[in-house]
């Protein structure tokens, strides 16, 4: 399916104060959404996701996130850290420390909440070669400042689309271009906005009463 593919007919995600999770898990449109279902400013901010595949990167970040595994099953990878991975079921928290770079690989289709610090601080995206384990190209950018799916796409377009970035410089393997099926966050990107347009707009409204 192409990243600008007809969106699913139906009522688009929205931010709010009240959740109901697994009304809001049928409107996320692809894996690693991650998109903020709370209003602007709630310190952790959660973020919604239904993956079915593989994070096409590693991801850390500068401020410490915790993932709550609500349904299905999935394993989360660690790099420099004591643990190199774990096996999450349904119900599982698990506490990732600012730093640790980790990865996530579904057993079948999970939905998560991700907890981010409000503002989320910097991360960073990084791809790994597959053969000696060195770090072949990292972005690392403000997620206060940039809408994380927009840098998130334009990274893995560019690891894709560039093979002398995708080349190991300490042992000359060439990374295969990462699988970006069921990922859509262009389509994403572009919901955030408009939530963020509805949830201001109706805050002006209230706040001219
Ligand atoms: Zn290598």
């Amino acid at each position: 399916m192409s990243a600008w593919a007809k969106q699913p007919e139906g009522p688009l995600a929205e931010r709010g104060r009240f959740l109901n999770i697994f009304d809001s898990a049928n409107r996320t449109i692809g894996s690693y959404d991650d998109f903020p279902v709370l209003n602007p400013g709630i310190d952790p901010m959660a973020y919604l996701s239904r993956n079915k595949v593989p994070q096409p990167f590693w991801l850390s970040s500068d401020k410490d996130q915790t993932i709550l595994n609500l349904s299905g099953r999935c394993r989360i990878e660690f790099k420099d850290c004591e643990y190199n991975y774990m096996q999450l079921e349904p119900g599982d928290a698990v506490y990732l420390p600012a730093g640790v770079p980790n990865h996530l690989i579904p057993d079948g289709e999970c939905v998560q909440l991700r907890f981010k610090a409000e503002p989320p601080g910097h991360e960073k995206i990084s791809f790994y070669c597959q053969r000696c384990n060195h770090r072949i190209y990292s972005k690392n950018f403000d997620a206060g400042v940039e809408i994380a799916q927009q840098v998130y796409w334009e990274s893995c377009q560019e690891f894709n689309h560039n093979q002398a970035i995708r080349t190991c410089n300490n042992c000359s393997e060439v990374a295969a271009p990462v699988n970006l099926t069921g990922i859509v966050w262009p389509q994403v990107f572009e919901n955030i906005r408009k939530a963020n347009e509805t949830y201001n707009t109706r805050r002006r409204d209230r706040l001219r009463k």
